[in-house]
């Protein structure tokens, strides 16, 4: 089976909900975004720093977000496999992960980008709503949870993202096509990108990608 895996793709495309489904094959879900929102949640300083980026839809320096994932990989969890969504999003930060996974000896086995249209992306971004408690993701027309405003799996509050709104969105997706896009050619380049379609539903792609990585 494949292990440290990098989960690529725009801002909508399925990367959380996939790396929680990925979790059944005993891989480590790394989420900067996710822990951005942590820290933003407990107050600290990172949370501080992270949140002045984020609520503008705008990146967090590549020095700081290195730090805090050489920090969680080095972890013991993850001995057995990772699996990194969000990260990398810019070429430093993809040269910088080159580096650290040869350095503790965790190479990256495999880069999975999922493709999908921008009208599609900015439909599933608007309607986004996520689980305070546990971070489980919805949509108001197409993911709606059983009792509106309340998480099927935990009993937590919906909520919105700050930066789930169409301005935030907007500078997103640019970061996106400007920065992150360009490490599509720097996997391929290394034999490691593989494309999927995110179009075709969750369920189809987590098989297909179960799958491949089990292959
Ligand atoms: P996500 O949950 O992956 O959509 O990330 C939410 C936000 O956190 C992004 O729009 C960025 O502002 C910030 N962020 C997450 N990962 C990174 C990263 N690798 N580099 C810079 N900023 C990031």
């Amino acid at each position: 089976m494949k292990r440290n895996i990098i989960l690529m793709g725009p801002p909508g495309a399925g990367k959380g909900t996939l790396a929680k489904q990925l979790i059944s094959l005993g891989l480590v879900h790394i989420s900067t975004g996710d822990m951005f929102r942590e820290a933003i949640k407990a107050g600290t300083e990172l949370g501080l720093l992270a949140d002045s980026y984020i609520k503008h839809g705008n990146l967090v320096p590549d020095e700081v977000t290195i730090g805090i994932v050489k920090e969680r990989l080095a972890m013991p969890d993850c001995e057995n496999g990772f699996l990194l969504d969000g990260f990398p999003r810019t070429l430093p930060q993809a040269e910088a992960l080159e580096k650290l996974t040869k350095e503790i000896n965790r190479p990256i086995e495999a880069a999975i980008n999922l493709d999908c249209d921008e009208k599609e992306l900015v439909r599933r971004i608007s309607g986004r709503r996520v689980c305070k408690n546990c971070g489980a993701p919805y949509h108001i027309d197409s993911a709606k949870p059983k009792v509106e405003g309340v998480c099927d799996i935990c009993g937590g509050p919906l909520y919105q993202r700050n930066d789930d709104n169409e301005e935030a969105l907007k500078v997103r997706l640019a970061h996106y096509v400007n920065q992150t896009k360009p490490l599509i050619d720097f996997y391929q380049e290394r034999g490691l990108l593989t494309n999927f379609d995110s179009l075709k539903g969750s369920a189809v792609l987590f098989d297909e990608i179960a799958k491949f990585l089990k292959s």
